[in-house]
């Protein structure tokens, strides 16, 4: 905790604190201060009053009230000038040790040291006050914004409220306490021990929370609460009740022992402290009702999505699973009807039919099971250190049929360092983004594997000489369902980019797409290399 002497809100609490006897000492000292002063004065001028010109001795005593305007305040330094015209008849103006005056300027001489020894007073305690508000109004802006940037950064109600307890605890001499409406009842925070929320602190507390209206000590509701109690006030009514106890301190008597302020004496705040801690009210109930609103906002985008995920989820299902299964029916029904009229090609070609759409449904089906698998973390990566162009060899092997007719431009060198992945899940993303490739670039143009180390780690990219993706798209495309509309003619579900950066990411990596300058997408994969300390993630990458 801060000491009180080094923050003015503290020092300000501290005098407040004062009580009883220690307050009478307290204010009574600056006066003792004055006497000594003049007397100090006195004894310095007394060896010069030979040689020294009374009048000129007379500086002295304004130096004295000066010293003690800056360091006791106003009446004290009155008490200076005073003092200090007495002591100068006394001691410096003949005839000495009697308050006679021999000559009459002396007079003017008395009028004019208690003159400016009022008005020096004055001016240097104006200016004093002054200076005190400029620091306290320092103070409060800089707590002020300490509090709001802390605010600002957290995400839960219960951090925020930990946040401005600290800051009061910080700032204050006290114990404070943030009570949250849950639902109708108040939830306190968990708080330090010091704060005593017994049951009659909580009835406050439960009053402020119900009427809006601070109460606690010092206030007119409740003012027989240890502490002072504030509503958190937001545009949708009272989210919480802020509350502070001061801690009574410990004070050092003049017989240098310590004794603590009795509870009853005790004030606990300035007004100018009770604004500091509505404020501090106000930035934390912001805080919550942005918090909440963030909350909100989270949900309905949630659910936004869930409802995105579920009609798209109906619609790959309706469209992917029933039109494989009509075809299939249809193949079947023909050939058993029929079978008398079907020659054998015609027979062939419904099998055929029956067994493409068969396997279409299976990738369907093993594609939705990957994906929640991966999802749901049944199947976890196992990573192992393989070579690039084992990675390559088994995603061409997977892929076998499909790339008959097409030109394949490999660029896969000996010398890559192997890179540690799971071989048959990686190859499934690799299978998934060549298999587009495939599909959506034209027969007669090549397809691309190249693969190069980097700093980042592995980089494999795959291009093609196909339409490329759409501006606005890049990103989409990896989203669950989605596909972009003018691939409607081709077949697909929407689910093999997305379980390749379920894939990729499992492995610590990144995948993205663009398109080459040339025409045509390029989708590179960067996984981390052995070893690598920089991820992939971290890297500027788009
Ligand atoms: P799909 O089963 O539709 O292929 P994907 O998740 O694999 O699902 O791809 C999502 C969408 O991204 C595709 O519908 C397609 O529009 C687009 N896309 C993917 N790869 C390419 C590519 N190489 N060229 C052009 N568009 C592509």
């Amino acid at each position: 905790m801060a000491s009180f002497d080094d923050h003015p809100v503290l020092r300000d609490q501290r005098e407040l604190h004062l009580s009883g006897t220690a307050r009478q000492a307290h204010r009574w000292r600056p006066y003792a201060y004055a006497v000594g002063l003049v007397a100090v004065t006195t004894l310095v001028g007394l060896p010069l009053r030979s040689f020294i010109d009374p009048t000129n001795l007379v500086m002295l005593y304004l130096l004295a009230v000066v010293l003690a305007a800056l360091r006791l305040g106003r009446n004290p330094a009155v008490l200076v000038s005073l003092l200090g015209v007495l002591a100068f008849d006394l001691v410096f103006v003949p005839p000495y040790n009697t308050f006679a005056v021999a000559d009459a300027q002396f007079v003017l001489t008395f009028i004019a040291l208690l003159g400016v020894g009022v008005l020096i007073s004055t001016l240097t305690a104006q200016a004093r006050e002054q200076t005190r508000a400029a620091q306290e109004r320092t103070t409060q802006t800089r707590t002020l914004y300490e509090l709001s940037r802390d605010l600002s950064m957290v995400l839960d109600p219960a951090d925020a409220a930990r946040t401005v307890m600290a800051h009061i605890e910080r700032v204050f001499c006290g114990n404070a306490t943030v009570l949250l409406a849950i639902g109708k009842s108040l939830e306190p925070i968990p708080h330090s021990s010091g704060f005593d929320l017994d049951e009659h602190e909580g009835h406050t507390a439960a009053w402020v929370y119900d009427n809006g209206q601070p109460a606690g000590v010092g206030m007119e509701m409740c003012s027989a609460a240890k502490g002072i109690y504030l509503p958190l006030n937001s545009t949708q009514g009272v989210v919480g009740v802020l509350g502070f106890q001061p801690v009574l301190p410990v004070l050092n008597t003049s017989e240098g022992s310590e004794a603590a302020v009795p509870a009853d004496q005790a004030v606990p705040l300035t007004p100018e402290q009770l604004r500091l801690l509505e404020a501090f009210a106000s930035l934390t109930a912001q805080a919550l009702t942005r918090i909440e609103l963030a909350r909100e906002a989270r949900q309905a985008q949630l659910l936004r999505e869930s409802e995105k995920l579920q009609s798209a989820l109906l619609s790959s299902i309706s469209h992917d699973l029933r039109t494989p299964l009509a075809s299939i029916t249809g193949a079947l029904s023909s050939l058993r009807d029929d079978a008398a009229y079907l020659d054998e090609t015609a027979r062939t070609l419904l099998v055929n039919t029956a067994w493409e759409q068969a396997i279409r449904l299976d990738e369907f089906v093993g594609n939705l099971l990957d994906i929640t698998r991966l999802e749901a973390g049944v199947r976890k990566v196992q990573p192992e250190l393989c070579d690039v162009q084992d990675l390559v060899g088994v995603a061409l092997e997977r892929l076998g049929e499909r790339l008959e007719g097409r030109e394949l431009v490999l660029d896969v060198p000996d010398s890559l360092p192997p890179v540690p992945l799971d071989l048959p899940l990686m190859a499934q993303a690799l299978i998934n983004v060549l298999d587009n490739a495939l599909k959506y670039s034209p027969v007669d143009r090549p397809i691309t594997i190249k693969a190069e180390a980097t700093d980042a780690g592995l980089r494999l990219t795959v291009a093609d000489k196909g339409p490329g993706i759409p501006e606005g798209d890049a990103t989409r495309i990896f989203d669950k369902f989605y596909r972009v509309s003018r691939s409607a003619e081709v077949t697909g579900t929407g689910l093999g980019l997305p379980i390749g950066k379920g894939i990729v990411e499992a492995h610590g990596g990144r995948i993205w797409a663009a398109n080459q300058k040339g025409g045509g997408a390029a989708f590179t994969i960067l996984l981390p290399a052995k070893d690598s300390s920089t991820s992939p993630v971290a890297e500027g990458i788009p």
